[in-house]
């Protein structure tokens, strides 16, 4: 028996009876083929059982973290317990970038990929979808590539794969060149302003993120993130659809440090500095919290955001902060914004599972009408037999699963639940 060990936040406690740290391909090779039932953990940032195992639990913390540019490709080959922290600042310093970034630097690329990560900006689509070949040890021990040029069905089934095709070892993601960018933060938007604004507001630029405490009818922050060109000047305006510029460093957290936070006040840096609203060496968001969040299609926007202010009085008091972002579509399977571009909306809860526990039915029921997806990661009540019901792809991953994993090896009580439940 290993000693427990819980995830990031500290609300769940992995049940593995053992936890395993190979090294080397033949070690984890080896582990799989002994081994009934097992899972792979990233950066355990995930705030349910997604990533738990009833029998063995592996980490790759313990690989070499190769990461192998070819810039004929435009590609960077790297470890898949590797962290976007470690990765960006090498990337950068090679002169490339990835389209986008989640919130935080801290979490592993395979982990971010697997639950379909996302940052934010109407043409960014989430953090899977660069990747374009992936490396995985099979359940019978078999290491495996798949590209998404030859494979290519199959391949946008497997990338958002919730871990359950085995352990990812190695991920290709495209790259561009390396660019500049200004983060700047305005305060108190009116929500009625989103009516009309919504997509004035979000397409201004390259990533845009709300921030809300639902006290009141608005949101109070507004951030954003900017690509600059050496040659432009830009100016800020003193008044956005009624918010103003804030004179001063912010983080999302009114009450938080902003020491915390990526720059802002328009200072020019590199795009891994401004992409995540939280720096590497920090605290992300505040710790001591729990997470939730929605995406529903960009069309519903309003209707959604309105549906929540209903909500007001039952979900401010258990709030830290709420977080409005868009995403564009793509053709991964068991990625929420599959073929529909989104808006999410996220809440960071105060740590008080009993009362959050109550609250997501009711907020899940307003969504409804919207089919919201909630993301793979974080914590909602919605029924199995509603969420297949969200997915069409649902029986040809289910398929595809079986064909990887006939004896559902890498399956858990989460894959067992939401994906082969029976509805
Ligand atoms: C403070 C905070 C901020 C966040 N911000 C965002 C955000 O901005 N946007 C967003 O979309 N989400 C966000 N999240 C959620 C987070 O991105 C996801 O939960 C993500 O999956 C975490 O990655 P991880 O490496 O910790 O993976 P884990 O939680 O450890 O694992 C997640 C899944 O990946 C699988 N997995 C991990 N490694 C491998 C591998 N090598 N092979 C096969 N499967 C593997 C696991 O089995 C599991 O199914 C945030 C979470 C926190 C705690």
């Amino acid at each position: 028996m290993t000693e427990k060990q819980s995830n990031w936040a500290g609300n769940y406690i992995y049940g593995a009876a053992r936890w395993h740290w190979p090294e080397t391909v033949e070690q984890l090779q080896e582990l799989v083929i002994r081994c009934r039932k097992l899972k792979v953990v990233g950066t355990r940032h995930s705030f349910n059982d997604i990533a738990d195992s009833p029998e063995d639990l592996l980490s790759l913390d313990h690989f070499d973290p190769v990461i192998v540019l070819d810039r004929e490709r435009r590609t960077v080959t790297v470890a898949a317990g590797v962290r976007y922290g470690q990765l960006c600042p090498y990337l950068d310093h090679e002169g490339y970038a990835l389209h986008n970034l989640a919130s935080l630097p801290h979490i592993s690329v395979a982990g971010a990929c697997a639950t379909a990560t996302h940052g934010s900006g109407d043409r960014n689509r989430n953090l899977a979808t660069a990747v374009s070949a992936m490396e995985i040890v099979t359940a019978n021990g078999e290491v495996i590539d798949l590209y998404r040029e030859h494979h290519s069905e199959e391949f946008n089934g497997a990338v958002v794969g919730l871990g359950g095709f085995g352990v990812i070892t190695k991920l290709t993601l495209d790259i561009g060149p390396a660019f500049e960018m200004r983060q700047d933060v305005y305060e108190n938007l009116p929500l009625e302003q989103l009516e009309d604004h919504f997509d004035d507001i979000v397409s201004s630029a390259y990533s845009v993120s709300l921030f809300t405490d639902w006290r009141s009818a608005r949101f109070n922050q507004v951030w954003f993130k900017r690509r600059v060109a050496d040659d432009t000047a830009f100016e800020l305006e003193p008044e956005l659809f009624g918010a103003t510029p804030a004179t001063r460093q912010r983080h999302p957290i009114a009450s938080l440090s902003a020491i915390n936070c990526t720059a802002q006040m328009g200072q020019h840096g590199p795009w891994h500095e401004r992409l995540p609203h939280f720096r590497m060496d920090y605290t992300p968001s505040s710790g001591e919290e729990l997470q939730t969040e929605y995406l529903v299609p960009r069309q519903h926007a309003f209707a959604a955001f309105r549906a929540i202010d209903r909500l007001h009085e039952h979900v401010a008091p258990l709030l830290q902060i709420s977080e409005v972002r868009t995403i564009a579509a793509d053709d991964l399977w068991m990625s929420p914004c599959y073929q529909q571009d989104c808006v999410s909306i996220h809440f960071t809860w105060k740590k008080n599972w009993p009362a959050v526990r109550q609250l997501l039915p009711v907020i899940e029921e307003q969504l409804a009408p919207f089919k919201a997806r909630p993301h793979w990661g974080k914590l909602f009540t919605i029924s199995p037999a509603q969420l297949q019901s969200l997915y069409e792809k649902l029986p040809d991953f289910q398929q595809l699963l079986r064909t990887y994993d006939p004896e559902g090896k890498f399956r858990n009580a989460f894959l067992d639940t939401y994906i082969f439940g029976a509805p």
